[in-house]
């Protein structure tokens, strides 16, 4: 069937804008005319220079970046960042201790306190407090967070990683559900002498059980002014599904990243927004030997923040094309968005997402949606059919298919019906999915 009969709800790769596909594929043979197409020309190009450019530009437009964050572009995938997360993290804190140790330590020492050399002893105290201290607390809402805690226990170890919340514990092992802020078991935030956990890591929005935070969790503390000298642990969030989704107070979080495939572009290429205070030449790093030493991990360069960002972005080949694609996502988003900025897109994807949701509501002796009501993801809208009967579940799909709208079967882990809902879903095709499902929930 021709694009313009198909309705496609796929969770990622998504959508992308026909307006930017028709653009892509003129570019691709030649790009601004100039007989060689986009993905022939090189990273280190003019043009690709400005592609990068406009791309951080439109970005910094949408979501009102601050200007002490730095927007980089890397592959690997949200999972690559689960990784480099880690790696970068773990440094910032380890050299914060390693400081810290130094400086009591020489006093000491001066002070006849205790006896050197000073090198061995700083050691000696920061392996303990590796041993002992090192945290790193994830909030586990979701199949993606619950990943991303796993990397993190496979990289530093599982006794260092401290799920501070496991959403499926009070809701009969599923997830769906997000308790409330008092009973999450964050580390101690503050500790004479040095940082608590090294970081609160959390997934904005689940994309595989429909999950979402509805707004930025409060008992989080806001990232302090300079990071560096404060004890107050980075916030990480995982927006991979819900980019460029809704209105986000950019500094409260020391690191935002997300793969560009769902709202934002193909996939091939993800975005770190991450606050400048946490990079060199503020911030200090660990020195690999010493990371070797304590037995924590040494990341690949390529997902090594630093590095990329002093190159901005262009330490190695970057896929330009998928730069460009975004590039003119979010570009057409800052046209039809106007002075309302990403707050326009929130509007168009709360209106999807309440139409779809109330349709669902509306019959529920057929459909019931999996997320309790106060987390539901406007971005992937995860549904049983008959109370998850394998026969009607696939009936329901077929007969979906029939009227064009694709992509609609759940995650293989989870099962059931996911409609996403992202971006470049249009109103539109909400509606003729709204409609089909009346027309199922009413055996038409
Ligand atoms: N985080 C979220 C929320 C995701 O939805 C996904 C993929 O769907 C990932 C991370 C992993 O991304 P990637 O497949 O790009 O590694």
């Amino acid at each position: 069937p021709p694009r313009s009969d198909v309705h496609y709800f796929g969770a990622g790769p998504a959508p992308l804008p026909t307006s930017v596909l028709e653009r892509a594929s003129q570019a691709l043979l030649s790009y601004k005319d100039s007989g060689v197409g986009l993905c022939e020309i090189s990273h280190r190009s003019g043009d690709a220079n400005q592609i990068l450019a406009d791309a951080k530009a439109a970005m910094t437009t949408l979501l009102d970046i601050p200007e002490d964050y730095e927007i980089l572009f890397l592959q690997g995938g949200g999972s690559g960042e689960f990784s480099a997360v880690v790696y970068h993290m773990v440094s910032l804190w380890v050299e914060k201790r390693r400081i810290r140790a130094q400086e009591d330590l020489t006093v000491a020492i001066a002070d006849g306190k205790t006896e050197g050399p000073l090198e061995q002893k700083v050691f000696q105290r920061l392996k303990q407090e590796v041993d002992e201290e090192l945290k790193l607390d994830y909030l586990v809402t979701g199949s993606w967070s619950l990943k991303a805690s796993q990397e993190a226990a496979r990289l530093v170890g599982a006794p260092h990683v401290n799920v501070a919340l496991d959403a499926r514990t009070e809701n009969d092992g599923q997830f769906g559900i997000i308790p409330p802020e008092s009973t999450w078991k964050l580390t101690a935030r503050t500790r004479e002498g040095g940082p608590g956990s090294a970081m609160v890591y959390f997934c904005d929005n689940e994309t595989v059980d429909g999950v979402e935070f509805p707004s930025f969790p409060e008992s989080l503390q806001a990232c302090p002014e300079d990071a560096v000298d404060d004890d107050a642990p980075m916030v990480i969030a995982d927006m991979s599904s819900n980019f460029i989704s809704r209105k986000v107070d950019v500094s409260k979080y020391s690191v935002i990243f997300g793969g560009a495939q769902k709202n934002v572009g193909n996939a091939g290429v993800t975005i770190v927004i991450v606050k400048k205070s946490l990079l060199p030449p503020t911030a200090n790093l660990a020195k690999p030997d010493l990371l070797r030493k304590l037995n924590l991990p040494v990341g690949p360069i390529v997902f090594d923040w630093p590095t990329i960002a002093k190159n901005n972005s262009l330490y190695n080949t970057l896929p330009i094309f998928d730069v460009w694609i975004a590039g003119q996502v979010m570009a057409d988003l800052v046209q039809t968005c106007g002075s309302k900025k990403i707050a326009g897109q929130q509007e168009v994807s709360d209106e999807k997402a309440k139409l779809l949701y109330g349709t669902l509501d509306r019959y529920p002796q057929v459909y019931r949606v999996v997320p309790h009501q106060s987390v539901r993801s406007r971005m992937n809208i995860c549904f049983r059919v008959a109370g998850g009967d394998e026969q009607k579940e696939k009936a329901f799909l077929a007969g979906a298919e029939k009227r064009g709208l694709m992509g609609l079967k759940g995650h293989r882990s989870v099962g059931g019906i996911r409609a996403s809902n992202y971006n470049a879903v249009t109103l539109d095709s909400a509606k003729l999915l709204a409609k089909y499902l009346e027309d199922f929930a009413q055996g038409v």
